[in-house]
């Protein structure tokens, strides 16, 4: 089964549109959080995420903020404007949906999905070694997909040497999937590795390879759109610039 493996759409609907359109092809798909904040689309990714074929999909933090779960203290300033902003536009079939979530999913005997990290689904940054290290121990599968960081990478657990090394997959090259690794598709709506492509992942569950993909798209509407609804500035200029 071809499997599209996305996360952190943040409510970019042409991202995500254009992803869908790049991906082509796939029979499920997994969705690792943070379908909303940031983003000026909130209900219309929801609607389009609850459509897709044998959906499987774990909450984000910027999910449970927007659903009243969670202070939107929590938030650093322009990321709290914009939450309060989802809260308000969100509509109750969207809110419904997300509620829906479970926080953690085994979709497959090998594969565990969260957004944050296994030991702290929500909040943990999955952004080193170290990191990485500490969350082996925290999940029963070979391999856990992780969004979160909106940075595409790999860290594979060497069990030989007792060490965690962090790959950077190139994109359009497949993975061929071994021994134990997390593994994150980076972000649709809000790359931050400076690249301001929208960043998705094929998983093929029978040859076990996970092939990076990128994928331009308008990003100057979704800047437009940002500005109208009056959210902050700062969140239209990051996506040019892919931080
Ligand atoms: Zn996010």
């Amino acid at each position: 089964m071809r499997v599209l493996v996305i996360s952190d759409i943040h409510a970019n609907y042409t991202a995500f549109e254009a992803v869908l359109k790049d991906a082509d092809g796939f029979e499920a798909v997994w969705c690792l959080g943070d379908i909303v904040g940031y983003g000026p689309d909130p209900n219309a990714c929801v609607e389009l995420l609850s459509e897709q074929p044998n959906l499987i999909c774990v909450p984000g933090n910027h999910d449970i903020a927007a659903m009243g779960k969670m202070a939107s203290e929590s938030f650093n300033g322009d990321a709290r404007l914009s939450l309060l902003w989802q809260q308000r536009v969100l509509s109750a079939t969207s809110m419904d949906f997300l509620h829906t979530l479970p926080q953690i999913v085994e979709p497959s005997e090998k594969i565990t999905l969260v957004h944050g990290s296994p030991r702290d689904p929500i909040w943990e940054y999955m952004l080193n070694t170290l990191a990485a290290r500490l969350n082996f121990p925290e999940f029963n599968t070979d391999f856990c997909f992780v969004g979160h960081t909106h940075v595409p990478s790999i860290f594979w657990w060497d069990e030989e040497q007792n060490r965690v090394l962090l790959d950077i997959p190139r994109v359009g090259m497949p993975v061929p999937l071994s021994g134990r690794a997390i593994i994150n598709p980076g972000s649709v709506g809000q790359p931050r590795d400076r690249d301001p492509r929208a960043a998705y992942a094929i998983f093929d569950t029978e040859a076990l390879t996970w092939e990076p993909q990128r994928v331009e798209y308008d990003i100057k509407s979704v800047q437009t759109r940002i500005l109208e609804a009056k959210l902050p500035e700062r969140h239209a200029q990051r996506l040019e610039e892919g931080w």
